[in-house]
């Protein structure tokens, strides 16, 4: 009798790795193990519409019958307390044992706590589960003016969504820029402009000192320079950090996130992390990485399965991302560490852009504001190891498909 393989962590990538066990052929036992109660969901919408509205509801990432249908043996309000590797066993809170063949790990990250006064206080919170924009959701029903703590991709989103709800946010960013070393500074740029244009207000260069309260409840927060924001809602998104404490107790190899090879193997054969949680050496750059992103988790899932049942192959997708900041889409592929020119197409007084990251001749990756037929183009062009002449940059989508279809066929 197999014992199966075990899932922990029913997000993004644990649903995608059951899914995909099932569509690779697996026939044994598939559990999907989860501590969050609801039926897994889609977090990009959490950031984007859902603190805004108060009908909306999570969006399911598979049906209800989905599961079942599929013989996936799904346990919401399941939580793993650990591991034990030689047993090939892992325990739940609650006192009960599994036995697995293969185990996957997919247990995402959570907030960066910032080690403040005044966190504590009702009224501070962060993003990352839905009970979380639940909580963003209930407290700005409330409020008129929030501080939002850091101005990288997800306090940006969460800030212009609650300012187009009519919130009056104010993002403090210790920076001197925006979305970190995430994206070239063109595009920091431009997204600053963008929403201050919009009535956002943006601190750079600027940390919070404390946070203040009133019987228990958020009231401001006290800046660096001195000044005190009025605020009923604080909301923290300094980044994340990944989930790896049940793999460390169980003396997985950790390097920034579970440590895994090209397949998804940890340093235990049998087990596996995906997702926001594993570091692994990048295909395109030769550094090691652990990317926050739906794709990652996605693919990497597909290519754990695909292990398992004895075909996988090493890892080599390309690496995309997005973020709908207020009237901005903004699409990545590619990674631009090590790029070393830049090249522009299309005006940001259209707020239409893409930067196109090289390293020498070699296309490295594409960046873009409202420009989603550059970003498809780049998906194939980096998939293909295609590498535009500065020409067919310049040119435009149209220049770039007929150089695409030029190729000799693979
Ligand atoms: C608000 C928000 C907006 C986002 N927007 C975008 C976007 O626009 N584009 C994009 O590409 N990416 C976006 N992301 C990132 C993307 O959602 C993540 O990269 C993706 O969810 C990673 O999938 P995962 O399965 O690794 O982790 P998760 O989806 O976080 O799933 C991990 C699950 O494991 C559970 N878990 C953890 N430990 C245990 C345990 N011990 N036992 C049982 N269960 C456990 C967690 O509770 C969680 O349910 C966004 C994320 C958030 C939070």
């Amino acid at each position: 009798m197999k014992n199966g393989v075990v899932i922990v962590g029913a997000g993004h990538a644990g649903v995608q790795a059951a899914a995909s066990l099932r569509e690779e052929g697996y026939d044994g036992p598939v559990i999907l193990l989860g501590d969050e109660k609801e039926l897994p969901y889609h977090k990009p919408p959490l950031s984007k519409t859902f603190i805004k509205d108060v009908a909306a509801q999570p969006q399911p990432l598979r049906g209800e019958t989905f599961y079942t249908g599929h013989s996936i043996d799904f346990r919401p309000g399941s939580l793993v307390e650990s591991i034990d590797v030689p047993a090939r066993r892992l325990a739940l809170a609650g006192g009960e044992d599994l036995a697995y063949d293969h185990l996957i790990l997919a247990t995402g990250s959570r907030p960066r706590i910032l080690p403040l006064p005044g966190t504590d206080l009702a009224g501070v919170l962060s993003l990352r589960s839905v009970a979380d924009a639940r909580a963003i959701r209930e407290h700005s029903a409330g409020c008129e003016d929030v501080v939002v703590i850091g101005g990288g991709f997800i306090g940006l989103e969460i800030a212009a969504t609650l300012a187009a709800g009519g919130r009056r946010v104010t993002v403090v960013e210790a920076l001197d820029r925006l979305l970190g070393r995430a994206v070239a500074p063109l595009i920091a740029e431009h997204v600053r402009k963008r929403l201050e244009a919009s009535g956002i207000r943006i601190l750079l260069k600027t940390t919070i000192e404390r946070i203040e309260g009133d019987n228990g409840h958020v009231s401001g927060a006290l800046t660096s320079a001195g000044e005190r924001l009025p605020a009923k809602m604080v909301i923290i998104g300094i980044g994340v950090v990944p989930n790896v404490e049940l793999a460390q107790a169980a003396d997985l190899a950790i390097a920034n996130g579970i440590r895994v090879d090209q397949q998804m193997r940890s340093s235990a054969a049998e087990i596996f992390a995906i997702g926001d949680n594993a570091s692994y050496r990048h295909w395109q750059t030769g550094g090691d990485v652990r990317l926050e992103s739906v794709q990652n988790a996605t693919d990497q899932a597909k290519l754990a399965a695909r292990t398992i049942v004895g075909r996988g192959s090493d890892y080599g997708a390309v690496p995309w991302f997005w973020s709908d900041i207020g009237d901005m889409k903004l699409q990545m592929v590619g990674l631009t560490a090590g790029s070393d020119r830049q090249m522009l197409s299309g005006d940001p007084a259209d707020n239409r852009f893409s930067v196109y990251h090289f390293i020498g001749e070699r296309l490295v990756a594409i960046e873009s504001v409202n420009r989603p037929a550059d970003h498809m183009l780049g998906r194939k062009m980096l998939g293909l190891g295609f590498s535009p002449t500065p020409e067919q940059v310049a040119g435009g989508a149209e220049a770039l498909k007929a150089a695409l279809a030029a190729l000799p066929a693979a």
